[in-house]
C-alpha cells in the first residue's frame, strides 16, 4: 500500500493517539509540536496522581459531557473506560479503581505510560518534529517555524490536536484560535474550565487561612449539591468540589454578573437538629465556644462562617437561623481565575464546522481532536479519555478519508 502522508500537529494525548491508530493502519505520520518535548500537560496531570478514566458504564459516563455529549458520543463509545484501562495495560501501565470510581495508575504518575508510548509509536514509524510552532494555513499547506526557519508542509492530511489554552507554558497556548478564525472557521471563545475563583476576602482571612482544606462540606449551585472538599486560597477558592461547579458559576457570572457557592459546612446534620444543639448552649458562652460545642465548626469553617456574615450579625443570630446559615452559607464569587491557571477549557472548534469523523466540513483533508474542540467535562478522567477517543476517532477518519479518495 502506498504510505499517505499525514501531519499531526500537537502531540498531546489526543495527537499521539491518532498517530497510533494511523501509523498502525501503514501511514507515514509525522507528529509536530512546538515545545521541546511531547506529552508536558499530560505529564503534569500524572504529577498528583494520572486520573486517566472514570469507571462506570459508558452509557452514564457519556452524560457527563453536556450539550456536546451526542456529538462525542461515537467516539466516546469508540474508546469507553475498560478499553482505555486495556490500551493502558498492553503499554505496561496496570490501573486501579479509587473509592470515588476514577481511574489511576497503580503508580499513579504519567511518565512511563507516555515513555512506553512513545517507544510503541517509533517503533511503529512515526517521526516527531519537537520545536515545530505551527504559525498557520498558506495556500500550499501550513506554515512551521522551526529551529532553522519556517518551513511549507503539504500533506496529504493533517490533523490539528493543539489543546485548549489553560497552563500555556506547557504548550497548549490557544494562539491556534486567531488563525482558525482567519481562516473562517468559527470558533468559540475559550474560557476556563475546572477552574477556581476569586472571592472578595479580608485581608486577614486571606492571610491567616490560604492554603488551609475545607473537608466534609456539600456544595451547592446549579449543578447540584455535591459533598467534598476545596481549598482557600489568597484569591478566593479552587480545588475538586469548586471544580465540580465551575462551569455552573462560569456560566451564571457571565449570565447574570452574579454567582455564590452555597456551602453546607455540617453536612451530617439537619438544621432542625443544628438547631437544637445551638440552642443548647449556653448564652453567656462566646460565639466561637457556641459554634465549636453546638455545631462542630471550628477553624477554618468557623471563620468562613464569620467572614462571609459579620461575626456581630451572626453572633446575633436567633438558633434556627444560625443553622439556616451553617446548612446554606452563600460564598459570593466575583470572577473565574484566569484561563492560565485552569484544568482545562471551554470552546474551541464550533461542531457546526465538524463532521462526523472529526474532519472540517469547509476543509476537506483537515481534522480536529482533543481540547481544541468545543466541549468541557468534570476533572475525573473524562478531559483525558475524551482527548483520547477523539483522537482516535480523527483518526480512523483520515484513514477512511484517504481510501475514500
Ligand atoms: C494540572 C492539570 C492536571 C490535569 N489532570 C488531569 C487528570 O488527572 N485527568 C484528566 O482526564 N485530565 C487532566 N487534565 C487535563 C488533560 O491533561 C488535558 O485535557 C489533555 O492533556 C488535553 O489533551 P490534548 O491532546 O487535547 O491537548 P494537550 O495535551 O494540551 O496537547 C496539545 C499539544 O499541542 C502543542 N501545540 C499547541 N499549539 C501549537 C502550535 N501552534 N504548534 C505546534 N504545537 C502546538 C502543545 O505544545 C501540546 O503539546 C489536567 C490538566 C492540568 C493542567
Amino acid at each position: 500500500m502506498a504510505q499517505n502522508s499525514i501531519a499531526i500537529i500537537g502531540g498531546g494525548p489526543a495527537g499521539l493517539m491518532a498517530a497510533e491508530v494511523l501509523s498502525a493502519a501503514g501511514h507515514a505520520v509525522t507528529v509536530y509540536d512546538q515545545m521541546p518535548s511531547v506529552g508536558r500537560k499530560f505529564l503534569l496531570a500524572g504529577k498528583s496522581g494520572l486520573n486517566i478514566t472514570y469507571a462506570e458504564d459508558p452509557e452514564t459516563f457519556a452524560t457527563r459531557f453536556g450539550a456536546a455529549a451526542p456529538r462525542l458520543k461515537r467516539a466516546l463509545d469508540g474508546f469507553p473506560p475498560d478499553a482505555v484501562r486495556a490500551w493502558a495495560a498492553a503499554l505496561g501501565t496496570e490501573t486501579f479503581v479509587g473509592t470515588s470510581g476514577r481511574v489511576f495508575p497503580t503508580v499513579m504518575k504519567a511518565s512511563p505510560l507516555l515513555r512506553a508510548w512513545l517507544r510503541r509509536l517509533e517503533a511503529q514509524g512515526v517521526r516527531l518534529r519537537t520545536r515545530h510552532r505551527w504559525l498557520g494555513f498558506d495556500p500550499d499547506g501550513h506554515r512551521l517555524r522551526t529551529p532553522e526557519g519556517d518551513i511549507l508542509i503539504n500533506p496529504e492530511a493533517t490533523l490539528l490536536a493543539m489543546g485548549g489554552a489553560s497552563w500555556p507554558k506547557l504548550g497548549s497556548d490557544g494562539a491556534w484560535t486567531g488563525m482558525m478564525a482567519a481562516e473562517g472557521i468559527e470558533v468559540a471563545p475559550l474560557r476556563p474550565a475546572n477552574c477556581g475563583f476569586d472571592v472578595d476576602w479580608s485581608e486577614t482571612f486571606a492571610e491567616r487561612f490560604a492554603g488551609h482544606a475545607v473537608k466534609s462540606v456539600a456544595a451547592s449551585s446549579q449543578a447540584g449539591r455535591i459533598q467534598g472538599e476545596f481549598v482557600i486560597s489568597v484569591h478566593g477558592i479552587e480545588g475538586s468540589l469548586v471544580y465540580a461547579h465551575s462551569a455552573a458559576l462560569r456560566d451564571a457570572l457571565e449570565l447574570t454578573g452574579r454567582a455564590a457557592l452555597i456551602l453546607d459546612l455540617a453536612p451530617g446534620r439537619t438544621a432542625e437538629r443544628l438547631a437544637a444543639d445551638l440552642a443548647r448552649q449556653d448564652v453567656k458562652a462566646s460565639f466561637s465556644t457556641r459554634l465549636r460545642k453546638g455545631a462542630g465548626l471550628d477553624g477554618v469553617k468557623a471563620a468562613l462562617l464569620r467572614e462571609v456574615q459579620a461575626q456581630a450579625q451572626a453572633n446575633r443570630l436567633p438558633p434556627a437561623e444560625l443553622a439556616a446559615l451553617i446548612k446554606a452559607l452563600p460564598v459570593p464569587l466575583l470572577r473565574p481565575r484566569p484561563i492560565d491557571e485552569a484544568i482545562s477549557t471551554a470552546g474551541g472548534v464550533a461542531w457546526d464546522e465538524v463532521d462526523g469523523d472529526f474532519m472540517l466540513e469547509t476543509h476537506p483533508g483537515l481534522f480536529v481532536a482533543g481540547e481544541m474542540i468545543d466541549w468541557e467535562a468534570p476533572t475525573g478522567g473524562y478531559l483525558l479519555t475524551a482527548c483520547m477517543a477523539t483522537g482516535r476517532a480523527a483518526g480512523q477518519g483520515i484513514d477512511r478519508w484517504l481510501s475514500g479518495r
